[in-house]
């Protein structure tokens, strides 16, 4: 058989397994590629929240990367929640020298309002945007990034200009918590107009691990060597199925189904 396209996805683990490494694994898979881990913190979490955090030590973090990529032809990779600016460093000087398309989605808070990456790591994960060849932030992540307030699409417009300098190939603002532009992604590549993607909003409480499931799906699209639209398009296409039929898991937020 030939050998799959291989993904590594450097992010937390959620024990919940609707999120983080578990999300991006089972995402990888069912998009036809062979998913590898380097995992950066540990979460005990279930549908309702996050109980405790335990980081990975960075220097342990970095084996994780160096090891896979010595041995396994990865073809994409994406990073997740990456928690401290320790950790953050530590994986930008292990992705330095790596060729391989990068998706970098800048998790800071979990959907059940826990917070994912430490305050005082937001410049750390700021001076890692120059790797990434997108990066998907949702609203209230490019607003703290951007430092603006983002309420109409001219400032959707302004915020991938000013996400799009600090270095990365292109920037996906996701609009899911965007009430009055409904779910529309926008996505701005450099020195090209800013692409509206739509998709019909789905209304359900179970949409944890969704910005997971998207950038750990677009990774799998670019390792299968589609360019960034058609990855992107494909990822929004597959979240939406699988919201449609996520289900009701625990008491809180469950994930989006994989198996739709
Ligand atoms: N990574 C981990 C380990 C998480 O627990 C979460 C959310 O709880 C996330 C990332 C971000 O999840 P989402 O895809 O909902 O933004």
């Amino acid at each position: 058989m030939e050998p799959l396209p291989c993904v590594l996805t450097i992010a937390g683990s959620d024990s919940g397994g609707g999120a983080g490494i578990q999300a991006d694994l089972k995402a990888i898979s069912i998009s036809g590629c062979y998913g590898a881990s380097a995992i950066t913190a540990l979460t005990a979490q279930n549908t309702t929240g996050v109980a405790g955090i335990e980081p990975v030590t960075p220097e342990f973090v970095a084996l994780q990367i160096e090891t896979v990529c010595q041995d396994i032809n990865i073809q994409a990779a994406k990073t997740g929640m990456l928690f401290s600016a320790p950790i953050i460093r530590a994986v930008a000087a292990a992705l330095q020298d790596k060729d391989f398309p990068l998706v970098i989605d800048p998790v800071c808070v979990a959907t059940s309002g826990a917070k994912l990456l430490k305050d005082d790591a937001v410049q750390a994960m700021k001076d890692l945007f120059p790797l990434a060849d997108l990066l998907t932030p949702n609203v209230p992540e490019a607003e703290l990034f951007t430092d603006m307030e983002i309420a109409s699409r001219e400032d959707i417009f302004k915020a991938i200009d000013i996400l799009l300098e600090m270095g990365p190939k292109a920037v996906l603002i996701k609009g899911g918590h965007f009430d009055s532009v409904a779910a529309t992604d926008w996505l701005g590549i450099k020195g090209r107009q800013p692409i509206p993607l739509m998709q019909q909003r789905v209304k359900t409480k179970n949409s944890h691990g969704t910005g997971c499931t998207l950038s750990a799906t677009i990774a799998s699209g670019l390792a299968k060597g589609y360019d960034m639209v058609a990855a992107v398009r494909k990822a929004q296409e597959y979240l939406n199925l699988a919201l449609r039929a996520s289900f009701d898991l625990g008491e809180g937020s469950g994930p989006p189904n994989h198996l739709a």
